[in-house]
């Protein structure tokens, strides 16, 4: 039997035709295909900005120096992530810590980020950023996180690495609410170049600043500079930038990509609802369903429900492994990482994310996935639970 992976691309002969164009083209980066599919992707999610990036690590971290976050100050994430949400914040010398996650949503609890905040007030060590994540493409609350931010004084990040084409209070997520808002197009992620990432804003001034230091923090804008140009060839550096660059051929195959979101959101969407309606009765508890949020359906995350079945988490993994079927686990609370462990964290300071960690298992979910596989994962899934 054929192995089913967890997440898999989903590349068309118009993808492979848009590649090779650009692979025949003059540029194989910094040409015109980057500013299209920045152009695209603003469109799609209608918002004014959206700068490419080499990935959703580099977006994060040139977000964060953009919004002003550097040594000693505060940065909260959730612990229900991938490391980069919290990462890019010691990139830029912050000290992270973490709001633990609401079980039902495994987003970030709302109710957790409010207590939170009210004891940090009380002793002055409020943060200077939230990072929200859209776990597993669901929309997290950033309405009413906003509210908080504007009482408190921070900014909001939104981490939506799973969630190109979710919609939340019916606009695509990445268009409000926060003052930048990250994509990962990575090779399992809902859109891919390959390796990629996105940033989005309504801030135009934030957006000339992600530019700048996308590239070096170089600039060839008369208008931007400190000096007078001596010549045609002129550049100045204004400040310290990076590398992180998408290239011609990958924007030219996230255009070609997000042609066809809305058919492979639809095929995500449709799987998901088949995958809640064949787990009914079994001992598993599956993704929340929230009014007003459209998942992207980056991932379908299910938990083992161990007052239901004495099977535990891990018997069910093998034996989905050894069926050939290539199941996950999203995602070790970054605060158990060894990493963060030294920064003072322990077990136990984050209960609801590690609870959910213990008992979770991504199923396979991807648009190509097909109706006989799905069946063959829920009939594993069904032999070894009951
Ligand atoms: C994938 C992912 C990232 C990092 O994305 P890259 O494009 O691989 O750098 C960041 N945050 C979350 C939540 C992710 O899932």
């Amino acid at each position: 039997m054929s192995f089913i992976p967890y997440s898999c691309q989903n590349i068309s002969d118009a993808d492979i035709a848009s590649v090779v164009d650009t692979l025949r083209s003059d540029f194989l980066t910094q040409g015109p295909a980057i500013a299209a599919f920045e152009c695209d992707f603003a469109t799609r999610h209608q918002v004014a900005h959206a700068v490419a990036v080499a990935n959703a690590t580099a977006g994060l971290h040139i977000a964060c120096l953009a919004l002003g976050i550097g040594p000693g100050d505060r940065v909260w994430t959730s612990p229900n992530s991938f490391l980069a949400s919290a990462n890019c914040a010691r990139y830029c010398g912050a000290d992270v810590d973490f709001v633990d996650i609401d079980p039902a949503t495994r987003n970030m609890s709302l109710a957790g980020l409010r207590a939170k905040l009210e004891q940090a007030a009380a002793v002055d060590r409020l943060p200077q950023l939230l990072i929200p994540v859209d776990f597993a493409g669901l929309p997290c609350d950033l309405r009413e996180m906003r509210e908080l931010a504007d009482r408190y004084g921070f900014q909001i990040l939104a981490d939506a690495s799973h969630a190109t084409g979710a919609s939340y209070l019916g606009r695509p997520v990445g268009s409000q609410y926060a003052d930048a808002t990250v994509f990962s197009f990575h090779a399992v992620k809902i859109v891919t170049t390959a390796e990629g990432g996105m940033v989005t804003t309504q801030n135009a001034t934030l957006a000339a600043r992600l530019r700048s230091l996308r590239s070096h923090g170089m600039t060839r804008e008369p208008s931007a500079m400190e000096g007078t140009p001596d010549g045609p060839w002129y550049y100045e550096q204004t400040e310290l930038g990076f590398n992180y660059r998408l290239t011609d051929l990958q924007a030219a195959l996230g255009s070609a990509q997000l042609k066809r979101l809305d058919e492979m959101h639809a095929q995500r969407r449709q799987l998901a609802e088949r995958y809640d309606s064949l787990l009914t009765g079994l001992p598993v508890r599956c993704p929340a369903r929230v009014p007003e949020r459209v998942s992207a359906w980056h991932l379908y995350a299910i938990e083992i429900d161990m007052e239901r079945t004495r099977v535990t988490r891990l018997q069910v993994f093998n034996a989905l492994r050894d069926a050939g079927i290539g199941v996950n686990v999203h995602y070790i609370p970054i605060h158990t990482q060894p990493y963060y462990a030294r920064l003072g964290f322990k077990r136990g300071d984050f209960p609801a994310a590690e609870h959910y960690y213990a008992n979770a298992i991504s199923l396979p979910l991807f648009p190509a996935l097909t109706e006989a596989q799905q069946q063959r994962v829920v009939d594993v899934l069904r032999n070894t639970l009951v």
